[in-house]
């Protein structure tokens, strides 16, 4: 039997668990998961180790044509960023790379730069992407969009719990204040804001731990797809 393709776009503010329930719904049902923010993240890192100021338009503008982007996927089923060659999957993690990354998403150019590469895997393959414009920009026809959102105090917890494991704790207030900066310039920005589609339904996890949020997740695609 030959496989449906749709698309299911996820949206919503950092640190509302987009990826970790994204990957795991892909997991489920058996489809790819995109994780746009790794593409934006891999050209705020090349921006950073040219040392060019990433809110430099010009600048990274100028630097757009000595990028090849590639994403593939190992055989964990894990994303991975090849950027000119290179795997830069671990890099892109860095603390500093959230901030390269939303100043560098702010430029237009960048986001055009990138927009046909996100529109074509999603051609080819039944998939869940995850990102702030998937819905409203990327994949206005996509079959399924979800708003996934919680308190900015919330999304802040869950992050400090993911620094500490990953052996680069930051306080609370840190966190907090990032996390509600990064919201700020996501939402504000002229190109692609980060905002939730019409027809995309809401799903705040903020009460729900990862079993009920990725069930609540589940729902709302089988609903619509019927898979
Ligand atoms: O999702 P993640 O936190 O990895 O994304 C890093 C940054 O990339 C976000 O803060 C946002 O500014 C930008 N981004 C975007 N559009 C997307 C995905 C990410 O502007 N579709």
């Amino acid at each position: 039997m030959e496989k449906k393709i749709y698309s299911v776009a996820v949206d919503g503010p950092s640190g509302a668990g987009k990826s970790t329930l994204a990957k795991a719904a892909a997991a489920k049902l058996g489809i790819v998961y995109v994780d746009t923010g790794a593409i934006y993240r891999s050209i705020g890192y090349y921006v950073y180790r040219k040392g060019i100021d990433p809110k430099d338009a010009p600048a990274v503008i100028a630097i757009l044509p000595e990028l090849d982007i590639r994403m593939c996927y190992g055989e964990d089923g894990v994303q991975r960023m090849i950027l000119n060659g290179e795997d830069v999957s671990a890099q892109i993690r860095l603390p500093e790379m959230s901030m390269y990354a939303s100043a560098v998403s702010a430029i237009p150019e960048v986001r055009t730069f990138l927009l046909e590469m996100q529109r074509q895997i999603a051609r080819t393959t039944a998939v869940i992407m995850d990102g702030r414009d998937i819905g409203t920009v990327v994949l206005p026809d996509a079959e399924v969009k979800i708003f996934l959102t919680a308190s900015a105090e919330i999304r802040a917890r869950r992050r400090m719990k993911e620094l500490e494991q990953r052996g680069t704790p930051q306080p609370f207030e840190e966190v907090l204040q990032q996390i509600v900066e990064r919201d700020w310039a996501d939402s504000h920005r002229e190109a692609a804001p980060l905002k939730q589609a019409d027809d995309a339904v809401l799903l705040d996890t903020g009460l729900l731990n990862f079993e009920e949020s990725l069930t609540a997740l589940l729902n709302i695609i089988r609903e619509k797809v019927g898979v």
